[in-house]
């Protein structure tokens, strides 16, 4: 290819971004990386009463912490600046104007209550609604008299009555749509803004945009599109309609899939590389087996060649697992410089143990293998990371026969522990085994009593190392605070 690569992402500020549009950001982005071109990032919120406060800056949030980084565009700038497009409405309407005179658009008077009629009598009839193009051939004194009541038009775009408008799709090969059943949609609103329609062409034509990548429930819109390139003048770019993204019982991908939206994920404990390595992967792949690729393999191996033609599942479970992975590849004082946050968002302003390089180091091995992301990672370690636990004094009794058993094992425990020579995970082991004989106590119940009390948990990381990263004094400590609870619960 000798042409210069632009793509750009062009996400409406209506909502947070969901793993669908930033996939298909994803793909844009990796495109122009692989292709040293540009990524441009276009902001088409041009839907006043749709658009919502926050919107952007959690676009923008999700693809600098997805590192997807944007040549063109908000905070950016570049040659073809505005690149909001409430910001270019001049540049729509002379283009409609444009339009209007070459005979290609016309002036539409009628009001939402015709509209309104005229579709629920089509509904009726059982055709699909579409403007009845009573406008369309408006004599010119009709024109004159509607404007000197005052009456504000829109502006329709005139589709052709007949033919088929066929174009390319890179993915899907020729795609061609009956003229007839499209619409002589809107293209500017009474209220000056330009539909979607109007400001996407528009742009992606003066951005000099070369390939369009975007999610395949635009399709329909591309033989639109098509045509008003067509009556403009314009080169179409090259589209490739990226395949729809299903949970793994083949619905549309909702909630109940799990999180949809980008900065859930994030706050959700994911990490962005294990984000992008699982997102390239929804519709693309390098081959028939390859899963984990940086993002430099990636950008090194995209192809538009790769994408598939079906629809990509999307399946949480393969998020968890990559997550995991991606996690135990970290150094542990990365990892807990990750985790930090969680961790104390969890718990409140308590103070935290001092958290030591060599401190991390040994709760990384006890965690790393069982947390899929940090926030299950600060949810198993945090006990590690508090001076004084919270948790219901009953739960210590869980599986232990009574309050004044569980007191006198947790006495003689806190004993042999403060005599114990080496405090290590064997040396513990070898002396709660025996122990747990000499209190009566099948050693599940010693162990969980014990667990419970230096955690604050019922499951954690296995005890011995656990508590031997406590370390003796701390383990004391939450003993006598454990004993000190069960003695103001009632006898049981
Ligand atoms: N603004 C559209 C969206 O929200 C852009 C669609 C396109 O890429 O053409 O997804």
């Amino acid at each position: 290819m000798n042409q210069t690569i632009r793509v750009r992402y062009a996400p409406s500020p209506t909502g947070l971004p969901h793993v669908g549009n930033i996939r298909t950001a994803l793909f844009n982005w990796l495109f122009a990386r692989h292709n040293k071109g540009k990524f441009i990032l276009r902001i088409e919120d041009t839907d006043v009463a749709r658009t919502q406060p926050g919107a952007l800056e959690s676009i923008m949030d999700s693809l600098r912490w997805l590192g997807l980084d944007w040549d063109e565009g908000p905070e950016a700038g570049g040659p073809y600046s505005p690149y909001f497009q409430s910001q270019r409405l001049g540049i729509y309407r002379s283009i409609a104007e444009k339009l209007i005179a070459a005979g290609q658009a016309y002036h539409c008077f009628c009001s939402p209550e015709r509209l309104q009629a005229m579709r629920e009598e089509q509904t009726k009839r059982k055709e699909p609604p579409r403007y009845d193009r009573h406008c369309r051939d408006l004599p010119a004194a009709e024109v004159a008299r509607l404007r000197g009541e005052g009456v504000v038009p829109v502006v329709r775009f005139n589709i052709p009555l007949e033919g088929r408008t066929v174009f390319k799709d890179l993915l899907r090969g020729e795609v061609s749509f009956e003229n007839s059943t499209l619409d002589d949609l809107v293209l500017l609103k009474s209220d000056g803004y330009p539909t979607y329609h109007l400001a996407n062409v528009t742009d992606d034509h003066l951005m000099e945009i070369s390939h369009v990548l975007r999610a395949d429930e635009w399709l329909s819109s591309t033989p639109r599109h098509v045509l008003l390139y067509d009556a403009l003048g314009f080169q179409p770019p090259v589209f490739a309609h990226l395949p729809i993204i299903l949970g793994p019982d083949r619905a549309k991908l909702s909630k109940r899939h799990g999180a949809t939206a980008v900065t859930e994920f994030k706050e959700q404990g994911y990490l962005p590389e294990a984000m992008v390595n699982f997102l390239s992967l929804l519709g693309w792949s390098l081959d028939e087996k390859t899963e984990l690729m940086s993002r430099e393999e990636l950008v090194a191996n995209f192809s538009l060649e790769r994408v598939s033609r079906t629809a990509a599942i999307f399946n949480l479970e393969k998020l968890n697992w990559m997550n995991g992975v991606y996690m135990r590849k970290l150094r542990p004082q990365d990892l807990c410089e990750k985790v930090m946050p969680f961790i104390e968002s969890g718990l409140g302003p308590e103070p935290k143990c001092p958290v030591s390089d060599e401190y991390v180091s040994q709760i990384t091995p006890l965690v790393q293998d069982r947390a899929r992301t940090l926030r299950e990672f600060a949810e198993f370690s945090d006990f590690f990371f508090y001076e004084d636990l919270k948790y219901e004094a009953g739960m210590l009794l869980k599986g232990v026969k009574s309050r004044d058993t569980a007191l006198h094992a947790l006495q003689t425990a806190r004993q042999a522990i403060a005599e114990l020579p080496r405090f290590d995970a064997t040396s513990l082991e070898c002396l709660f085994r025996p122990l747990a004989a000499e209190l009566g106590l099948k050693p599940g119940e010693f162990f969980g009593l014990t667990r419970g009390a230096v955690t604050g948990k019922t499951a954690t990381p296995p005890l011995f190392e656990t508590m031997a990263v406590l370390g003796r004094e701390r383990c004391l400590k939450r003993i006598d605070v454990a004993v000190k609870n069960l003695s103001v619960l009632k006898p049981s």
